[in-house]
């Protein structure tokens, strides 16, 4: 055991003996060009909702930004996309027992409260239960304050969703979720509820959740909400862009991607205008380097994850018949911030491959394997395809105090992170496609293993429901 064990980690960890690795993280760290690149798309375009002009836009942007850096195959490819949804506008006060404005912002895909209406508010606090412990009764008519968080394993997505659905069949009005972020800084993720939330949904400020909170201790409290959303039932269509350095090797695929679309209220500038910065610069420098690559490394830009993972899915769906051959795939989409290494998501078999793909990235310090796995980005239908799925792991940094709020913008992001995670992504995209194959293409059953023991399995379900498209 132990002897074979060695024996596939020498294997594994057998990295091309030139200097290319070297050359390729050295002009990443010197180039700047994830940076200027990232400064153009945040400051023409900004924030890239889903279906959108902005979202079609940026595809644009994108095909012409690859074939600027000599990929002629640079194209988009469609996608149905079943709604578009428009913000309008959101207004919350305490009505009584005092007269004050809060703090709010409705979540994307949700309804508006078809007028303003004026409502009781009732306080779940942060529940430990899947379903309210409250009966309907009360629930009926009313502002629901709830907290969800992360149950039995599974995300906070998870209770959020089953939460949203309790409170719509027993009748209640709205639901507010509290923000976690400081300064009034407001939430506007709506992952999963795409396309059509049950129930008018809000970010409400902690500041603002306190004063309800005391309010609520000394009796009633009622609120007057007025909140306009707008859906747009299709048919319409998304788009991915792809670009492809074709290999040596017919067939065979090396994925290097991430999302272009972004919430509609920042400048999606690191989540995710980081990762596709760092793509398309590793998509220059692999190609200025003059070099074929043993595998085709495909350069992907995803569309509607922020939705349910939208772009990847079809990516998934539509290129099936050459999953088989995509011996990787590796997204970027936690922040610029500095890189740690890579993510396996639950597949121990990836170990040793990762490790082999990081170690001439030691002085770098981007050497550490996680286990850890997850299912609220892009990799997500990859890895439920059963294909190596990877993605690259950095310090938590900032990136939680931004992402997904109106501060999301270029001036957050450090050019130099930016430089080091474009170095990594670029340097693991060329080992992946010229090294042995990291692992096998797992089977249906085993994927579905790896997301049950993962306690990703509900959050899958809750994305691929029917009717989510
Ligand atoms: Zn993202």
């Amino acid at each position: 055991m132990l002897t074979s064990l060695v024996l596939a980690a020498l294997a594994a960890a057998a990295p091309p003996q030139d200097d290319t690795v070297a050359r390729l993280v050295g002009s990443a760290m010197t180039s700047g060009g994830a940076s200027a690149f990232l400064e153009t798309l945040t400051d023409t375009i900004g924030g890239r909702m889903t279906g959108s002009p902005q979202s079609e836009a940026t595809a644009a942007f994108l095909v012409k930004a690859l074939k600027d850096r000599g990929y002629a195959n640079a194209r988009v490819e469609e996608y149905p996309l079943g709604a578009r949804w428009t913000r309008g506008h959101a207004e919350v006060r305490v009505a009584s027992p005092i007269d004050r404005p809060l703090h709010v912002l409705s979540f994307a895909w949700v309804p508006g409260t078809k007028g303003a209406i004026t409502a009781p508010l009732v306080d779940l606090g942060a529940p430990k239960t899947s379903l309210p412990a409250v009966p309907d009764a009360q629930l009926k008519g009313a502002v629901v304050l709830v907290e969800p968080q992360a149950l039995d394993g599974a995300p906070s997505q998870v209770m959020r969703f089953a939460y949203v659905g309790a409170l719509a069949r027993a009748g209640a009005a709205a639901m507010l979720i509290p923000s976690d972020k400081a300064g009034r800084m407001l939430f506007t993720s709506a992952f999963g509820l795409y396309p059509d939330g049950p129930l008018p949904m809000l970010s409400i400020a902690k500041e603002d959740t306190l004063l309800l909170r005391r309010l609520l201790a000394k009796g009633p409290v009622s609120l007057g909400l007025d909140v306009a959303n707008g859906l747009d039932r299709g048919p319409h269509k998304e788009r991915n862009v792809i670009a492809d350095l074709p290999g040596s090797e017919p067939g065979e695929v090396v994925l290097i991607g991430g999302h272009f679309d972004s919430w509609d209220q920042a400048e999606g500038a690191d989540d995710d205008g980081s990762g596709i910065a760092a793509v398309v610069e590793a998509a220059r420098l692999l190609k200025a380097s003059g070099l074929t690559p043993k595998r085709t490394i495909r350069f992907a830009f995803f569309s509607g994850e922020e939705q349910a993972l939208l772009g990847s899915r079809a990516y998934v769906e539509s290129h099936a018949a050459e999953l088989d051959k995509h011996r990787a795939v590796l997204v970027m989409d936690s922040g610029a911030e500095t890189p740690r290494g890579l993510k396996v998501h639950g597949r121990a078999d990836l170990e040793a491959a990762a490790r082999a793909v990081l170690a001439p990235l030691a002085p770098l310090g981007a050497t550490q394997v996680s286990l850890d796995a997850s299912f609220d980005m892009d990799h997500g239908p990859f890895l439920a395809a059963g294909v190596p799925a990877f993605s690259l792991w950095v310090e938590e940094g900032a990136y939680d105090s931004h992402h997904h709020a109106i501060t999301d913008t270029f001036d957050k992001v450090d050019p130099l992170k930016l430089s080091l995670d474009t170095a990594v992504m670029t340097a693991a995209a060329w080992a992946l496609a010229n090294g042995p194959a990291p692992g096998r293409r797992l089977t249906p059953s085993e994927a579905t293993e790896i997301l049950t023991r993962t306690r990703l399995e509900p959050l899958r379900a809750i994305l691929y429901r029917p009717g989510a498209r």
